[in-house]
């Protein structure tokens, strides 16, 4: 009976809950990209229920419908049903991926990057920590940040300006200076090699062996695997806690340990990361940390952007879309760029190095000019 043996019996239940309301497609960001209906994800589950039934079968067609999804979880939760779709699509990757289908060549290409030098950019290891000062690399701490390859080696401002804001509250942290990549960008197109295996179970020995109590990433995507992904490699625990890195500067924050002394009279927006913001189940809802440091800022007027929080567009950064179909993620960064119109700001925050590196590609490609930084860059600033 079940075509797709890896899905779970839940995941066959959401099938089955689907009431074709349609309101996924209303929201979906990758649907009024190219306003094409195949992309749905109603229409993507009903071929799905009919693979099951053993009624159709997997094709190529099929293949780029379920890789043209950039994960954002923006058609969860709107679905009156709570359908995981965000969930669902890897899931059905990777058996697509069994079967040859799909961007099969540049994620074979992607595994042998990641391999050999453990991340997925093709830049040597001994970059990795270029930018790093090396008082901070494996001093005796309780916490270990999580830098991930996307702040090492292309928004370095990300990593410099977290450290910078830790460093200023006095709290003891460490640095690891054998990091290998997360994972994600393997898990989430659906590979789930040894290479997998290896990244994620190496990552997790060495944060053990410096013994830490807590590590905190930064990159929405780390985090995400981190929290959902990387105990399943670990007898189902883990050795430390994942918390994210802008729930401890709230705190920090919160507990007068770090003060902003600078001002900034300005407008600011902040963009609320996919994998940070929608109401899943690993603990993320992170919403209000970074609005609270912000608020913490002397003059910092904050305007929310028409779709923030919960409901916040996905400038066609995530879920390997980048990677597997570019021109999809241009055309959903360019109708990012179109809802920032008419709204009166003087800088836009994130904290998504995926998402600035996005935005600033667009803005270099189609000569935009806003002003573009990453939230913790943006508060060392005024420190
Ligand atoms: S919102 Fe949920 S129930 Fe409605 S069509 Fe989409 S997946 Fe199905
Ligand atoms: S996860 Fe995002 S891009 Fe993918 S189908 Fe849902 S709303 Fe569309």
């Amino acid at each position: 009976m079940n075509n797709l043996t890896n899905l779970t019996k839940l995941q066959i239940i959401e099938l089955y809950a689907c009431t074709r309301c349609g309101e996924c497609a209303n929201w979906c960001p990758a649907v009024d990209a190219y306003q094409d209906n195949k992309i749905s994800p109603a229409e993507k589950i009903i071929k799905l229920r009919r693979i099951l039934e053993g009624k159709d079968v997997e094709n190529e067609e099929f293949a780029e419908a379920i890789f043209n999804c950039t994960t954002c979880g923006r058609c969860y939760e709107v679905c009156p049903v709570g359908i995981r779709c965000h969930e669902l699509w890897p899931a059905v990757r990777a058996r697509l991926l069994e079967k040859g289908y799909g961007p099969v060549e540049k994620i074979i290409e992607l595994r042998e990057t990641i391999e050999k030098l453990h991340n997925p950019f093709g830049l040597p290891m001994e970059d990795r920590n270029k930018w790093i000062d090396k008082d901070i690399f494996m001093e005796k701490a309780e916490i270990a940040l999580f830098i991930g390859c996307e702040l090492a080696y292309r928004v370095k401002p990300m990593a410099i300006g977290a450290v910078k804001v830790l460093k200023k509250s006095g709290i003891k942290f460490v640095l690891c200076d054998d990091e290998w990549c997360c994972g994600f960008p393997l898990y989430i197109l659906g590979d789930r090699s040894d290479v997998l295996k290896k990244e994620i179970e190496h990552n997790i020995q060495i944060f053990e062996r410096i013994g830490v109590k807590k590590v905190a990433p930064y990159c929405p995507c780390c985090y995400a695997i981190m929290k959902k992904v990387w105990k399943s490699f670990n007898g189902d625990r883990l050795p430390f806690e994942v918390v994210h890195i802008l729930k401890i500067i709230a705190d920090l924050v919160k507990d007068g340990k770090i003060k902003f002394k600078k001002p900034f009279y300005g407008k600011v927006v902040y963009h609320d990361p996919c994998y940070l913001s929608r109401g899943w189940e690993y603990g993320n809802n992170i919403i209000e940390e970074p609005r609270e440091i912000l608020r913490s800022i002397r003059g910092v007027e904050l305007v929310e952007l028409p779709e923030s929080k919960k409901l916040s567009r996905c400038p066609g950064s995530g879920g390997g879309i980048r990677r597997a179909n570019p021109d999809l993620s241009e055309k959903m960064a360019e109708q990012f760029f179109d809802m920032l119109r008419g709204v009166d700001f003087d800088v836009l925050l994130t904290s998504c190095p995926a998402v600035n590196e996005r935005l600033n590609f667009i803005m270099e490609k189609k000569g935009y000019e806003i002003r573009v930084m990453d939230i913790l860059e943006f508060a060392s600033l005024h420190i």
